[in-house]
């Protein structure tokens, strides 16, 4: 055993051996850091001999020296490996929570790595030369957009929720119908974050119908707002009757001190009703019917980062933003990098926010989508007879808990692997292809919806389907 022992190379030798310097140069990691792991892996080998896992059959110095590099080599690739990874999305859902919702729009990414390389005027005035607001920012876009007095922007709209309840309806009373208390997404529950506000909730009607009559017998002096949820990714159907906004908005109006909260969920800066995509109001004429406040997400329809956007009266914004609270949920400088290099599309019009991913991707249409499919079908076998291959049809999902009754007509790309089965071929190209590829699994059918691939992402996921 102790021969064996000797067998083992020291530490020095393998610091000065020649594939010790190419090891470091090519993970570009420094000497210290590279002789960590000759420590560590070493100390394994040591191991592994008085355990006599090689069960006598030691290899020599030679064959050592080999494996440690091997073993070096792999654990640093491992170690430098991001656990954050691209994913393609084949899936064709295309706010996929799990997959990190929106993606940006090119303009949105390069105002994110100019705006975090740099210095930018996040809290400053250039034409004062005096301390500014971070508010200042995407407030007058979201103004123009939206129509609102004034506007601010949150880590997400949950925060935004929770910064409204608890900034102006602590210790008070909010009236929710019933049928607006959903859990949202797994995680988020309006009762919840009302009672971590300190806001009294007090709920009315009941699951299928509120009156307007219920909210006008909730009210008494303790009543600081009235709130509307959207429903988002649950929908009442058959006998169901709500109070719609605009009643609700002049009903409140007639109280003194009584706010109209609506939170959007969603909230659409693009009118996808004219594409008979869904029945999501702009929120522009949720602002314009006179609505105190909203919020809504910006990466959920909006198609931009994770933020929560209220929009409202000024005089109800200008409290959220002195409230201690706002220094808690607020954002950095990328977040609105990517939120203004988003809006700026939607200030261009129809062809402007055509560059949104997420408005790009729900328009795609189903003539477009089968043109795509077939030429990407015919690539496939033109090289490989490893798969069949049906074109066929099908929906996607907006997904996000937005639109959850919109089914978007789709085409598929239906493939079966000659060898392998579909969960097999989802596990190899979800493990070992990078960047890792996502689809749908059907009845032993790999299914993929171009709906959520990129053009240039076509590219990636061909040479991964023809590796196999
Ligand atoms: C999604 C959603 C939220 C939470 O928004 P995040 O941006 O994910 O924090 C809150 N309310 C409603 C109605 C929603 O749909």
């Amino acid at each position: 055993m102790k021969d064996w022992l000797r067998s083992i190379p020291a530490v020095h030798e393998l610091q000065n051996h020649a594939q010790f310097a190419t090891l470091s140069k090519e993970m570009d990691i420094d000497f210290t850091e590279l002789t960590k792991q000759l420590k560590d892996v070493i100390e394994k080998i040591r191991i592994s001999i008085l355990n006599d896992y090689w069960n006598g059959a030691i290899p020599g110095t030679e064959q050592f020296i080999c494996e440690i590099f091997q073993e070096v080599k792999k654990n640093a690739v491992k170690q430098m490996d991001y656990t954050l990874k691209r994913v393609i999305n084949a899936t064709g859902t295309i706010l996929h929570t799990n997959l990190g919702r929106a993606r940006l729009s090119d303009k949105a990414v390069a105002h994110v790595a100019e705006a975090a390389q740099n210095y930018t005027n996040l809290e400053y005035k250039l034409e004062e030369g005096e301390r500014g607001s971070r508010h200042t920012h995407v407030e007058t876009l979201i103004k123009e957009l939206t129509g609102a007095e004034s506007a601010m922007i949150v880590n997400n709209n949950a925060a935004a929720v929770y910064l409204v309840l608890r900034a102006l309806a602590a210790e008070k009373e909010v009236i929710v119908s019933r049928g607006q208390l959903v859990e949202i997404g797994g995680s988020f529950r309006i009762s919840s974050i009302m009672e971590e506000s300190g806001a009294k909730l007090v709920e009315v009607g009941t699951t299928n119908k509120t009156h307007l009559y219920d909210y006008e017998q909730a009210i008494n002096s303790e009543t600081a707002m009235v709130m509307k949820v959207h429903t988002s990714n649950f929908k009442v159907v058959g006998f169901t009757e709500s109070v719609e906004t605009d009643e609700l908005i002049k009903f409140t109006r007639r109280l003194e001190n009584v706010i109209f909260y609506e939170d959007l969920g969603s909230g659409a800066l693009y009118d996808f009703r004219k594409h008979g995509i869904g029945e999501e109001p702009v929120v522009r004429e949720i602002i314009e019917a006179g609505v105190d406040l909203v919020t809504f997400s910006g990466d959920k329809l909006l198609g931009g980062p994770q933020a929560g956007i209220i929009a409202g009266k000024k005089k109800l914004i200008d409290r959220l933003k002195k409230h201690q609270l706002a220094r808690v949920v607020r954002v950095d400088k990328m977040t609105l990098a990517a939120l203004e290099g988003t809006l700026i599309d939607y200030v261009r019009g129809d062809k402007g926010v055509r560059n949104i991913p997420v408005i790009r991707d729900l328009l795609h249409s189903e003539e477009e989508l089968e043109k795509r499919s077939s030429f990407f079908a015919s690539k496939i076998l033109e090289i490989t007879d490893h798969y069949e291959i049906k074109i066929i049809h099908g929906m996607s999902q907006v997904g996000g808990g937005t639109m959850p009754e919109v089914q978007l007509p789709t085409v598929l790309i239906s493939l079966k692997h000659n060898r392998l089965s579909s969960e097999h071929l989802a596990k190899k190209l979800r493990t070992e292809n990078k960047p890792a590829i996502i689809a749908r699994i059907q009845k032993d059918q790999y299914l993929l919806d171009l709906r959520t691939v990129s053009l240039d992402e076509e590219e990636l996921l061909l040479q991964a389907l023809l590796k196999l």
